[in-house]
């Protein structure tokens, strides 16, 4: 077995930052190396990075973009699942995977990543059903629509697609593309039952990210579907 995996998880104490925290810390896979929160002082980000071989981030925009610097400046992989980014925080993402592979993804479930695909296909065979995407979420999630619901309404390849959010309770996460034609509707739902899928996701990816060279990467890479 290869050497475990020295994780750092920003965001630690979040709802998906603890269970990242959990599930390394019971996988002989990884080796949890540091927690960071939103008290750890920039300068102790950057020590803490430089002892990481990889570092897996839900936080927010700003602080993604703020580890995402420290990684480019020591040269480690990082696994962003933060959502909500601006176009001009895309743009120096993507300025900062020219020095360190980062991989960045709205959703890590491997069925919603299925699920874009299933989309794209259904858009392309039913090109003149009108299509829609709904979205369901916890209330506390910040940004609307979710990430996630953006990157399947892109999936379809239309241009401008109608998205509904609700913020409701405790969702974990639930999308619906709805394709409605004269006469029928086609709908593909992915529902979260636990954020562990995310969680195990981010884990898989920080390992396929090992030893990958500077760029930008998404989920379709780690599952070939690129
Ligand atoms: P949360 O609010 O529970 O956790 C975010 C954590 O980040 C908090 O503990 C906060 O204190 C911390 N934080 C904020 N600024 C920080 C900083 N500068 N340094 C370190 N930590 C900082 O939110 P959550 O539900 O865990 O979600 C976090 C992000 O992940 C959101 O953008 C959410 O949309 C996204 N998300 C992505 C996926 C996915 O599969 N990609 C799944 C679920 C949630």
């Amino acid at each position: 077995m290869p050497e475990p995996l020295r994780l750092i998880v920003v965001g630690a104490a979040g709802r998906m930052g603890s269970r990242v925290c959990a599930l390394a810390s019971a996988d002989r896979r990884f080796r949890l190396a540091g927690r960071v929160l939103r008290s750890t002082p920039a300068r102790r980000l950057r020590e803490i990075v430089c002892d990481a071989d990889a570092i897996v981030d839900f936080s927010a925009p700003a602080a993604s973009l703020a580890c995402a610097q420290a990684a480019a400046a020591a040269r480690k992989a990082i696994v962003i699942g933060t959502t909500g980014w601006t176009p001009s925080q895309r743009l120096r993402l993507k300025a900062l995977s020219r020095r360190a592979p980062i991989l960045l993804s709205p959703n890590f479930s491997f069925g919603v990543n299925i699920l874009y695909l299933l989309a794209k296909t259904a858009s392309r065979l039913l090109p003149d059903h009108e299509a829609g995407v709904a979205e369901l979420h916890h209330s506390l999630k910040k940004d609307a629509p979710s990430g996630t619901a953006l990157a399947l309404a892109a999936a379809l390849g239309r241009g401008k697609v109608p998205i509904v959010s609700q913020r409701l309770g405790d969702a974990v996460g639930e999308h619906t593309l709805t394709l409605a034609g004269p006469s029928e509707r086609l709908e593909l739902t992915h529902r979260a039952h636990s954020r562990d899928v995310f969680a195990l996701g981010a884990l898989e990816a920080a390992l396929w990210l090992r030893g990958k060279r500077p760029g930008l990467y998404a989920m379709k890479d780690l599952l070939g579907l690129a």
